[in-house]
């Protein structure tokens, strides 16, 4: 058991997409400010062994770590905020919990005693959290739990982070609760009374809250401080507002000044010591003062979520804060794009993503979207299926290969451009088996994308099944497509520019899980930098 680290728990109460994530991850980035070594850990409390085969509409992103686990969306706002790479261990299920429980059962493993919800699974849930704090050798680990409290499926964990506090001590675990304070009725009156019930469920689940974070959408009173803490049980220092905001990078720094970190320090017992917000007060205030502002759009078929696209959109974010603008994202859903005028739809952007995704739907919208890209010299950003849809329009419109495609979409086609990958074929589990995790890629010396990047060999991120097809290289690079990155062995196009284009890049990869606010990524960077110029060029 490592005992030298201190754990803080966050649970969070009356609706869920309350800010649990972002507040973990701010929590996180005070931490790191004041030098101490952080790993975060999301557990998410639905049966699906993990988000790999959940909808983008009903969970968001699905984000990629180095090591290929298909993870919570919450991950990527740990690793922009804190500053870490993390891990398949930094995200856990109930259904990976109870597999590894009923394996191990399985195995004789429990030898003949019958397995129950305590001790066997909250052991599990413990033994995780124990592994990944004595593997990071973190000295705070931040373990936040999905959902909300009162769902049926969160008590195994409450259960086991109450178990914790006996085990480790009360000046080594901290009990974070983020809740809603609500309006209602013609005036929008405050009401506290949904938190206090948030917090009533939580202590009949054996849990006092240490601090209460109040999300809300106006300042709180001292009166309602005064309500919360009397009906809570929780300090009134402790009582913390999280206003809506529309920049997220900001919470810390409105953490940091109502006392925050000095209370979790102290509650803690941790070193005291200062902190260096220094180059992140610089970040944010570029992102409240930019110098100016590009119109961006995203040819999407999950535009009515923009979690589906969230470190996309983040990532652009980042860009922005390299080049010192403002970018403003315009959504296209590229069904509507596809029986609509595309002069009409991109008239006001200066710049044309088109982001990952699987199935037919909406490919036609981002074909139509990457040739007005090509043909009107628009800079334009492909990501995975953007790459592969990069790919067949090129060869349908350039090579006049007819009804060109990627043989997910026609598996008649014939014209094959993009081809299940050689290792797929044989896959028949859809969950954790496509071609996932960091892999390293080889830039072509004059490319765009060496210029960007100012390295030769990089490093990204992977979720696809299907790949360019080498039978046609030869045909596209005598027509102009420049295959600018490929495996170290040759035998991947993981990068596609074209030559004749102020800025057409493609990657097979998906650069922006690696974005983060204080190192944008240089593909980000240089694509705002294109859509910039581009912008004052009209
Ligand atoms: N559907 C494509 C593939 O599986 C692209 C995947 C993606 O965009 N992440 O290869």
């Amino acid at each position: 058991m490592a005992r030298r680290t201190k754990y803080i728990f966050v649970t969070g109460g009356v609706v869920s997409s309350i800010g649990k994530g972002i507040t973990t991850a701010s929590i996180g980035r005070m931490l790191v400010s004041r030098g101490f070594k952080v790993t975060p850990l999301k557990i998410d409390p639905y049966i699906n062994k993990d988000a790999g085969t959940m909808n983008p509409y009903q969970h968001g992103e699905v984000y990629v770590t180095d090591d290929g686990a298909e993870t919570d969306l919450d991950l990527g706002h740990y690793e922009r905020f804190i500053g870490v790479n993390l891990t398949s261990a930094s995200n856990f299920t109930t259904g990976s919990v109870y597999g590894a429980v009923i394996a191990k059962e399985r195995r004789g493993e429990y030898l003949g005693n019958t397995v129950q919800l305590i001790p066997h699974i909250t052991d599990e849930i413990k033994s995780r959290i124990y592994k990944l704090a004595e593997d990071s050798g973190a000295h705070v680990m931040i373990v936040e739990i999905g959902g909300t409290i009162g769902d049926y499926e969160t008590p195994p964990f409450t259960e086991a982070i109450r178990q914790m506090r006996l085990e480790v001590g009360r000046e080594n675990t901290l009990f974070v609760h983020v809740s809603l304070i609500a309006y209602v009725g013609p005036w929008g009156e405050t009401k506290t009374k949904p938190t206090q019930h948030s917090v009533k469920a939580l202590m009949e689940l054996g849990i006092q809250p240490d601090i209460l974070i109040c999300r809300s959408k106006s300042a709180l009173t001292e009166e309602h401080k005064r309500k919360l803490s009397l009906f809570c049980s929780v300090p009134k220092e402790a009582v913390i507002e999280a206003r809506d905001t529309k920049n997220i990078y900001e919470i810390p720094l409105t953490f940091e000044k109502q006392g925050l970190a000095d209370l979790i320090i102290d509650r803690l017992a941790l070193p005291d010591c200062s902190p260096d917000t220094k180059e992140w007060e610089e970040m944010v205030s570029k992102l409240k003062k930019p110098n100016g502002e590009v119109s961006i759009a995203i040819v999407g078929k999950y535009t009515q979520n923009g979690d589906a696209y969230l470190s996309i959109t983040e990532a652009l974010k980042h860009g922005g804060i390299a080049n010192n603008v403002e970018v403003n994202i315009k959504w296209i859903e590229s069904d509507h794009l596809e029986e609509g005028d595309e002069f009409k739809y991109f008239n006001d952007v200066h710049g044309i993503v088109v982001p990952g995704g699987f199935g037919y739907r909406g490919i036609e919208g981002k074909i139509k979207a990457i040739r007005f890209a090509r043909e009107n010299k628009v800079p334009f950003l492909g990501l995975c299926l953007g790459m592969q849809c990069a790919v067949i329009e090129f060869a349908r419109n350039v090579l006049g290969f007819e009804r060109a495609n990627s043989i997910e979409f026609d598996p008649d086609t014939p014209y094959p451009v993009i081809t299940i990958m050689e290792e797929q074929k044989k896959v028949e589990d859809m969950g954790g088996t496509m071609r996932l995790g960091a892999y390293p890629c080889k830039l072509e010396k004059d490319s765009v994308a060496f210029k960007e990047y100012g390295t030769e060999i990089i490093s990204e991120r992977h979720r696809h099944r299907f790949e360019f097809n080498n039978e046609y290289r030869e045909q596209f690079i005598s027509h102009g497509l420049r295959l600018s990155g490929l495996s170290p062995d040759d035998q991947l196009v993981e990068m596609i520019e074209i030559d004749d284009h102020p800025w057409f890049v493609a990657t097979q990869f998906h650069p922006e899980f690696k974005s983060k606010p204080l190192q944008p990524h240089p593909l980000f960077s240089g694509f705002v930098s294109a859509v910039l110029k581009h912008t004052q060029a009209k």
